[in-house]
């Protein structure tokens, strides 16, 4: 091993320690906070163990997500992940408040894999990265952007659709529902495992 991998060893390990830091502060928070959501709920087994979750976290965190909405400035997010959702589900996901008709656009390079109506998350688009490993999932847009189309490439920055409240989402509060999945090896775009966009977009 010469010297440049070493380093570049290095600089990965402590990445990881660091976040294993920041997961285990999210998890101390998320037992304070909510003490009923961990009782008799055994989250524990579906959830990622801390060093795999950060092994895909330091390959997201290399992409350097930008932020699917304009003019929202990182310190205003709020870590939603946790949040208990109807049915004992968890919430999986970031919610970004912002006026109705504010653009969502791309977070990173990538193909339009699925244009999908749900109950609950309305209307949506499934984006996968280039490397097809992640995928991007946009919820409770009032529209698509004129003439998204399925197996559209698309680039960082660019127009997807709009916020809306459309599925579950409070008419009156209406957000972008941001969720992100490492796909498995089906590449099935309602599968995959999901991270938390929080850390990746927060800093
Ligand atoms: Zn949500």
């Amino acid at each position: 091993m010469n010297r440049r991998n070493r380093r570049g060893t290095r600089r990965q390990l402590v990445s990881i320690v660091g976040l294993s830091f920041t997961i285990g502060a999210l998890t101390a928070t998320h037992l304070i906070d909510r003490p009923q959501a961990a009782v008799g709920h055994t989250s524990t087994t579906s959830e990622p163990s801390p060093i795999a979750t950060a092994g895909y976290t330091s390959t997201l965190e290399e992409k350097h997500l930008s932020m699917p909405i304009a003019g929202v400035k990182r310190a205003q997010l709020r870590d939603t992940f946790d949040d208990a959702r109807a049915a004992g589900r968890r919430h999986d996901a970031l919610d970004i408040m912002a006026p109705r008709g504010t653009e969502v656009r791309a977070v990173e390079d990538g193909t339009i894999r699925k244009l999908f109506t749900s109950k609950a998350g309305g209307l949506t688009i499934y984006e996968f990265d280039p490397t097809e490993t992640f995928s991007y999932y946009y919820a409770h847009l009032d529209r698509y952007a004129p003439g998204l189309a399925e197996g559209q490439q698309v680039t960082r920055g660019e127009l997807l659709g709009y916020v809306g409240s459309t599925g579950d989402a409070s008419p009156d509060a209406p957000h972008l529902h941001f969720a992100i999945a490492r796909l498995d090896a089906s590449k099935a775009w309602w599968k995959g495992d999901a991270i938390n966009p929080y850390p990746l977009l927060a800093k």
